[in-house]
């Protein structure tokens, strides 16, 4: 076995260095998509994590680069569920079996801690845990939102190069989105990150550097998804991120962390036709089907052709490749209810 693998695999530390040798490697691809498998299965199970995703609003007041929904885009047909909407579509989850719900929105500021906190409480008189992916907030909101009863918070760094960030994120502010992920793990939100891969002017040291922020924060979740240009933003001319180079960032994450859950991303779907497959089978162990009305989850675009899930196909194709669909709520660590 190649050397730093089989380091990674029974110490779950690399340094820098190294993980850029197995980034940089074509060679080992296989055998790194291998030991990541066998790491998953070994601490995660076979068991499939869904997250039904609700994308609740497509108001953002951010100008990521890269992002269809960026506020500047003035051609998206800007749409708010109501509280009851959202409420509504947590409650066909809750029907269909999903053990988890996902709400995620621009950044809106429309909705007022207020009014998320009793959604909040609302959904959770279901039997459900619920993730939050609304962007960053101060300590005393993401304090309101966990008391209402959220339990998990995604939120990516997107990347951990300071020069890369600023120039994707204007006039956003790099320290501040680390400090809501470092406030989000200090209030006991299982703390999803993640980074994306192929942004213009990424180096393979930069990667490196992200998955050792995902390990410094011991983060709970971590979404890794290429780059997929979308045509009305200032990246329209960029290339897609690599399918393969998203793979590797995932499968090493697994080596380091192999406790966690990690999703196969729909960016990873969207560019490879059986993308979701193949990360499943190089370290993923969730899947977050979009469960959002046909009519508006186009309005959400972050980028184009999002795939879909289709579950009754999914069950198939995960039965023939071993695995089941989970009838728990998949947190990171055993928890006792209350
Ligand atoms: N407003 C929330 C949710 C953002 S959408 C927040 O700030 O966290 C979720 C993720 O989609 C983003 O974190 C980003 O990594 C990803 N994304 C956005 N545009 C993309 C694109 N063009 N290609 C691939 N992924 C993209």
């Amino acid at each position: 076995m190649n050397k730093i693998i089989e380091k990674a695999k029974f110490e779950h530390i690399l340094s820098k260095d190294e993980i850029v040798q197995l980034l940089q490697d074509e060679s080992i691809n296989q055998e790194l998509f291998k030991a990541a498998d066998s790491l998953r299965k070994e601490f995660v199970g076979d068991e499939v994590h869904l997250r039904a995703l609700i994308e609740f609003s497509n108001f953002c007041h951010c100008n990521c680069l890269y992002c269809g929904i960026r506020a500047e885009n003035l051609c998206v047909d800007r749409y708010r569920l109501s509280s009851d909407q959202i409420i509504q579509l947590a409650r066909q989850a809750y029907d269909f079996g999903y053990k988890t719900v996902v709400l995620q929105s621009g950044e809106d500021l429309a909705y007022k801690v207020d009014e998320m906190a009793q959604i909040i409480s609302e959904i959770k008189k279901l039997d459900l845990a619920l993730t939050l992916s609304i962007g960053e907030r101060n300590f005393e909101d993401y304090k309101i939102l966990k008391e209402a009863g959220a339990d998990r918070f995604l939120l990516r760094i997107e990347t951990t190069d300071k020069d890369l960030y600023m120039k994707m994120h204007p006039n956003a502010d790099f320290e501040n989105r680390k400090i809501c992920l470092f406030n989000l793990k200090k209030l006991g939100y299982e703390t999803g990150t993640g980074c994306l891969i192929g942004l213009p002017g990424q180096s393979l040291e930069s990667l490196a550097d992200d998955i050792l922020f995902f390990k410094e924060l011991d983060a709970d979740m971590i979404g890794i998804g290429p780059l997929i240009p979308h045509p009305q933003t200032p990246l329209k001319n960029a290339e897609n991120g690599s399918f393969e180079l998203a793979l590797k960032v995932m499968a090493i994450t697994r080596l380091l962390l192999p406790d966690i859950n990690i999703p196969a991303t729909t960016a990873m779907e969207t560019l490879n036709p059986n993308g979701r497959i193949m990360a499943l089978q190089s370290g993923a162990n969730v899947i977050m089907p979009n469960i959002t009305a046909e009519d508006i989850r186009c309005k959400y675009e972050i980028y184009p052709n999002k795939a879909n899930v289709n579950y009754k196909q999914l069950e198939a194709k995960l039965k023939q490749i071993g695995r089941q669909i989970s009838s728990t709520k998949g947190y990171r660590k055993v928890r006792r209810s209350l």
